[in-house]
């Protein structure tokens, strides 16, 4: 079976094939500026050279049939027909309340998605564009919606929900949903696999650490708490966003400095952050390397992320009463060895106990288990497969 796993952004789409009996990616590719002008594919078969396909797309639709035309292609496609592609699995960022798990798309889920763009008006008009691009470009084919919230819709009540007048969460659905749901649930199923123990038996939290971070607790496989909100800016600091600050902070910038909320919503999103404080770079490598340099304020951008970051490992242990596992990943979390030493500093107490050589030892794209050997809680780095889940949850929908 091969599954097409498709994230529509505005002006884009990535796109997947994979093939479910091995798992393995047969291609994959991306659209950019769709309904721009200069629109072009790039397209990557598995073991060869990637394609740049410069060709105009007005719309989703267009970058579509390319997509298909590209797959099918004598030189560079990997089948020999559209027919073999079973199902595609579309990423969509924001399920709301509706939606705990991923499912085939009907007209009632594309109201759904539609009703859910209030709290996500930039990633779920792109996703349902994509939807309704493949709707036409493959009749037939079975289409389903992977939600990047879903997994976090078994969040208690108090968890989820903030101390606003309780109104504002009737009336406008203002709660914490949580994202990166797909990936802290691919890393927690990966985690029980090479813990040789059931999901239903562990507490573990995760820490997807990337340009947007995030980190969750995971009791029995349930997601219990996350440190995102409302939206992705809340929690620990990130890239370009500021994460958790207090919301009277608001007020006192649009005042002080002469801004609309517009503009202060970009400076959170945008121009906070790693980038913020350092006023350099949001990559983490750059940092570093600054920070080695003798740069305070890089330094003191990534001792603030260490620390955002260290405060959930507390809280969230408290929470589920206990851990069985810390999880690391995304590129912050695959790859930096340094970081998940710093993280997990001064944590014996707690039974975490890391082995320096493993830890050094951990590569992007292998997982491992870092733990030294009479680790209570065991520490492991895993990398995120996002589109492998959606092609899994799409599999097993369609089954
Ligand atoms: P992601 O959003 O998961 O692709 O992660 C992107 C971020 O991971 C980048 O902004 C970097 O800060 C960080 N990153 C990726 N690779 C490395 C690396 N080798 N060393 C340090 N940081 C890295």
């Amino acid at each position: 079976m091969k599954i097409l796993v498709i994230n529509a952004g505005s002006s884009s789409l990535k796109y997947q094939l994979i093939d479910m009996e091995t798992e393995k990616v047969l291609a994959k590719g991306l659209c950019e500026r769709i309904g721009i002008d200069g629109s072009k594919l790039t397209h990557t078969p598995f073991g060869k050279d990637k394609t740049v396909i410069e060709q105009p797309m007005k719309d989703h639709s267009d970058a579509i049939k390319l997509v298909l035309e590209a797959l099918t292609n004598a030189e560079y496609g990997v089948i020999s027909s559209m027919d073999e592609i079973s199902a595609v699995g579309h990423r969509v960022v924001h399920g709301g309340e509706f939606f705990s798990k991923s499912v085939v798309i009907d007209d009632n889920v594309k109201k759904a998605i539609d009703q859910c763009v209030p709290l996500a008006p930039l990633h779920n008009p792109a996703n349902l564009i994509g939807i309704e691009a493949c709707e036409k470009a493959m009749p037939g084919v079975p289409q389903t919606a992977v939600f990047d919230t879903a997994f976090h819709q078994t969040m208690p009540r108090e968890a989820y929900m903030y101390a606003l007048p309780y109104d504002l969460y009737e009336k406008d659905k203002i709660r914490k949903y949580g994202f990166h749901g797909t990936s802290h649930k691919y890393v927690a199923n990966q985690a029980a696999e090479m813990l040789g123990k059931p999901l239903s038996e562990l507490k573990l939290i995760t820490f997807h650490l990337g340009n947007g971070s995030s980190v969750t607790a995971i009791n029995k496989g349930k997601s219990v708490d996350t440190s995102m909100g409302f939206t992705p800016l809340a929690g620990v600091v990130m890239g370009t966003r500021s994460g958790m600050l207090d919301p009277a902070i608001i007020k006192f910038i649009a005042d002080k400095e002469n801004m609309t909320l517009e503009q202060i919503d970009t400076l959170l999103n945008k121009e906070s952050g790693v980038y913020g404080i350092s006023g350099l770079s949001s990559d983490f490598r750059d940092l570093a390397a600054a920070a080695n340099d003798g740069n305070e304020r890089a330094k003191l951008a990534i001792d603030m992320f260490i620390y955002s970051v260290r405060k959930f490992l507390g809280e969230y242990i408290v929470v589920l009463g206990g851990v069985d596992a810390v999880v690391f990943t995304a590129g912050i979390g695959e790859n930096t060895a340094d970081m998940r030493a710093a993280i997990l500093n001064n944590t014996e107490f707690l039974g975490i106990e890391v082995d320096p050589a493993k830890n050094a030892e951990a590569i992007r794209g292998k997982q491992l288990d870092i733990s030294a050997a009479n680790s209570k809680v065991k520490t492991l780095v895993i990398p995120t497969n996002e589109e492998l889940m959606i092609a899994k949850e799409t599999a097993e929908l369609i089954k």
